[in-house]
């Protein structure tokens, strides 16, 4: 069995859609070799190895270890050097790459293959015995940690002793004789921790460092990483095994990460950092602040960029953008080395980037010609669009901050949103308090995949070191955090709990304000505005609805949300929910008079007190969707959710309706339901107080009556929540049309409407053939049919349901993306029922799933006509239905 595969020499065994088997890296190492581009030789062992290698009990299956040294010795041959030489000795690096990109998650190890006689072979051959003796140190660092198991603080104490013995300002100011030293502390170190030995046979290094590189596979970091991410656990991670080129040796050599695009604006220009005389991880861990890689990134005179600095590197990259872009068409991140002048790349991948950036990027490269709409379209996550639709900065607020002076600092904005938060300094801090409620921006110098957890917890990170491609930057962005980093001016106290900039201390519990699309950072809170939108999303979001099928409307029951949802592009409204009307403060006694009544002369009384309330409502929405459709659905709660419940409030209403506190109390009683979501509710209400239905049919008719008067064009729909029955329905929906008779009669104009009804209980899906002959549509009440069909609380099921989604009974919650298998036939039923007796019957989502874009997928599938979300999903799920079509 081909349990490794190499590359090398212009040629590879795999190539880019291997990524299931090579892990990301390693297909992508394959595929840049096949294109010819400068990669140093190497190898990469399987996911499946790795498989095979928990399932054998941490064990190496059989016949690797002899492929892995065939391998080994192709790169020998490939690259002149042999492993383990004394003369002139092959280093490698030891790297994880697993199917999905997980950065930072797992283990990387540099400068393999040193001990203290190779150490000396390489001083030799490269005739610079300080770089040897830093790449020596570094190896016994990374080693020690990742496989060993030593905190890598204990190495970095003992780096910082040593340059402040000897007076140097940064590593590279250490001589080679300081180095050796440092090698000597190392071991002892390494000797003191583990009892054992720093390994000085490079085969039983390699040995170690591929089973750490597997066994990363399961940190904790890693799983939880995954947890977030959706990462299938059982996908296992590659190992790959790649000849070292070396950025440490002196001033013509460094290393860098650039993107293809900005990722944080998408803007078509290269962009990236790199560090002179260093090796990858100082770069990512933000250790030291990079300096960019063009011109017109520098932000400030004391900055050299690669493309001044390296003139003939940086145009090679630049030819070497071209070809990946054109060649994966899409944006890529890569990472490269120059060793004494010479450019190699070490990987490359999909970039990750902003909302904003992704549609950007999407709609110029469907300009450009690179991809077609559809795929721009696919390329944008649904999910991802509410970044875009992030609060920015009041810009009257920021200057009034700034006139106070309140704009303490500036740092690298790395990920967009404005967000106020209290300041926390670790990581377990912030889950804490964020589970209490609270709103945190959790400050550090630099963050670790230790803290992703506080990071997912958090509403922002700011950094005080690192770049914009430092592990925070990269991780916030995928997350879809606001985030700053590199404020530099930033001193940040963990002993103390404050940060200091200047004379300004900011203690643990202050709020502060951070705005990730400049950078700036405030003392206290600032006012935020809705997001604007792009030209590019604009664009992006026409395609998709000249593409999709099914439509999109918005759930809403004021005129500011229909408003809202309209700029959004709902195509009507599919929900709007009366009782909201009803909850408004000055109109509770008169709902409160209406339910309290003992006659129904008394109801109607309080009734044609509510009647022109309701009637302003309706108006106002109608003015607003002005030529769409509005679905307005009738009372639907309990009545007893709106009587009192404090003695206050018994009193205050037995004073307002003259009667003695105990007749209220006894009514109120009257109404108590044991079980109220299975009660007097939705239709029933209209069975057994017709007069509640009767005025809010009114209200809607004569508003339509009085709108279509003044030219407004009006669709109502009228709908009947929680139907069980035909004849319910029958009964209920005579109500309205002779309340339409009425009412047109009166005013003497005539309106277009439609009665339909919800599909919320199993039972009215089941017999939706016999409900379409009355009801002209049918609007899905998924959250109350899931409830239903489940018999699972959707108030409730919160406290439990997790414990289904973790133990794999459940795929997941059940409110959140519809159980296609049970739910999910019921509405594919109903729509076939509903279809025979109207042919092409008009059918919508009005639950939470038609803001969903998995669900959205499956309404597609059995022909739902439309979905309504609340406002802001309005415009994913715009997207969504495009992709589900596609
Ligand atoms: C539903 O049940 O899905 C629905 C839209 O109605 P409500 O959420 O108001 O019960
Ligand atoms: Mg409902």
């Amino acid at each position: 069995k081909k349990m490794v595969y190499y590359f090398g020499g212009g040629k590879a065994e795999g190539k880019a859609d291997m990524k299931l088997l090579l892990g990301g890296k390693g297909a992508n190492l394959a595929e840049m070799t096949n294109l010819g581009l400068p990669v140093p030789p190497g190898i990469t062992i399987t996911t499946e190895v790795c498989k095979e290698y928990f399932e054998k009990g941490c064990q190496f299956p059989e016949g690797m270890w002899k492929q892995v040294l065939e391998g080994l010795a192709k790169i020998e041959e490939e690259i002149g050097k042999k492993f383990g030489s004394k003369e002139n000795p092959l280093l490698v690096s030891v790297r994880s790459g697993a199917p999905v990109s997980m950065p930072g998650m797992m283990d990387t190890i540099l400068n393999l293959g040193l001990n203290d006689e190779t150490v000396k072979g390489l001083a030799n051959s490269t005739g610079n015995e300080r770089f040897a003796w830093d790449s020596y140190r570094r190896f016994i660092q990374m080693f020690g940690n990742v496989v060993m198991g030593i905190p890598h603080d204990k190495f970095e104490a003992l780096l910082e002793k040593k340059k402040e013995e000897v007076g140097a300002e940064a590593d590279v100011d250490l001589t080679a004789e300081d180095l050796k030293d440092l090698v000597k502390q190392y071991k002892e170190l390494v000797k003191k921790e583990t009892g054992k030995n720093f390994p000085q046979d490079p085969y039983e290094q390699l040995r170690m460092a591929i089973k750490a590189v597997f066994d990363s596979w399961n940190n904790p970091r890693a799983i939880k990483y995954r947890e977030i991410n959706n990462i299938p656990k059982d996908y296992g991670t590659a190992v790959n095994i790649v000849a070292m080129v070396f950025g440490n040796m002196g001033e013509t050599s460094g290393t860098g990460v650039a993107f293809t695009r900005n990722p944080s604006t998408g803007e078509n220009v290269f962009y990236g950092e790199y560090l002179k005389n260093a090796q990858g991880e100082d770069v990512v861990a933000g250790i030291r602040t990079p300096q960019p890689l063009t011109k017109v990134q520098k932000t400030s005179s004391d900055q050299t960029s690669l493309e001044e600095e390296f003139p003939e590197v940086y145009k090679q990259l630049e030819k070497i953008r071209e070809v990946l872009e054109k060649h994966y068409r899409d944006m890529q991140d890569i990472e490269f080395t120059i060793e004494n002048g010479r450019l190699w790349m070490l990987q490359t991948r999909t970039g990750k980037r902003t909302a904003r950036a992704a549609v950007k990027i999407a709609v110029d490269m469907v300009k450009e010609g690179l991809i077609s709409k559809e795929e721009a379209i696919l390329r944008v996550d649904p999910l991802m669009i509410n970044q875009l639709l992030h609060p920015m900065i009041d810009e009257e607020d920021r200057k009034k901050a700034i006139a106070e002076g309140r704009l303490i600092t500036k740092g690298l904005p790395a990920a967009p949103g404005a967000v106020s938060g209290m300041v926390v300094f670790s990581a377990d801090e912030a889950v804490e308090l964020a589970e209490k409620g609270k709103k945190v921006i959790l400050v550090r110098h630099e963050t670790s995949p230790e803290d992703i957890h506080g990071m997912h917890a958090a509403q922002g990170i700011l950094t005080s070191r690192g770049g914009m491609t430092s592990h925070a930057a990269v991780v916030a962005r995928g997350m879809g955090k606001t985030c700053i980093v590199g404020a530099e001016s930033i001193h940040v106290d963990y002993e103390n709990e404050e940060f200091r900039v200047g004379d300004v201390v900011v203690k643990k519990g202050d709020v502060i304000t951070i705005d990730g699309a400049t950078g700036e950072v405030f003392l206290g809170e600032i006012k935020t505005i809705p997001a604007q939108i792009s030209g590019e999303f604009k664009e992006l979001m026409k395609w998709a609805d000249e593409i999709r099928d099914l439509q999109v409307r918005v759930n809403a029951d004021t005129p500011e949300d229909a408003k809202q949802g309209r700029e959004f592009g709902a195509e009507g409204i599919g929900l709007c929910r009366t009782e909201h009307m009803f909850f408004k403060e000055e109109r509770i006694p008169v709902v409160r008079e209406m339910i309290l009544a003992k006659t129904e002369e008394e109801r109607k009384r309080a009734l044609s007190k509510l009647l022109p309330m309701q009637r302003e409502d309706f108006i106002a929405i109608f003015k607003v969707m002005n030529g769409l459709p509005v679905n307005i659905r009738l009372l639907d709660p309990p009545l007893h959710e709106f009587l009192p419940r404090t003695e206050e409030e018994f009193e205050r209403t037995a004073k307002e309706m003259g009667l003695p506190v105990e007749e209220i109390k006894r009514r109120a009683e009257e109404l108590h339901e044991v079980n109220p979501m299975l009660g007097l509710r939705g239709s029933r209400l209209g069975i057994a107080y017709p007069e509640i239905y009767e005025m809010q049919a009114r209200a809607i008719l004569e508003a339509a009556c009085y709108c279509k008067k003044e030219g407004i064009e009006v669709l109502p729909e009228i709908m009947l929540p929680l139907i069980a029955d035909d004849k319910e329905l029958e009964e209920l929906k005579k109500l309205i049309d002779k309340v339409a008779e009425e009412v047109f009669n009166e005013i003497g104009i005539k309106v277009q409407y439609q009665v339909g009804t919800m599909v919320e209980v199993p039972r009215a899906a089941l017999i939706a053939d016999q409900l379409a002959k009355y009801a002209e549509y049918f609007s899905f009440g998924t959250n109350d049919l899931t409830q239903m069909t489940f018999g699972l609380s959707r108030d409730d099921s919160g406290k439990f349901i997790g414990k289904y989604v973790e133990l794999g009974i459940l795929k997941g919650d059940p409110f959140m993306h519809i159980d296609e298998n049970g739910v999910g036939q019921l509405i594919k039923l109903a729509v076939e029922k509903g279809n025979k007796v109207r042919p092409n019957m008009k059918t919508g989502i009005c639950g939470e799933h038609g803001g969903d874009p998995r669900s959205i997928n499956f309404f597609q599938k059995v022909g739902v006509k439309y979905v309504s979300p609340s406002p802001f999903r309005v415009p994913i799920a715009r997207l969504a239905a495009a992709q589900a079509k596609i």
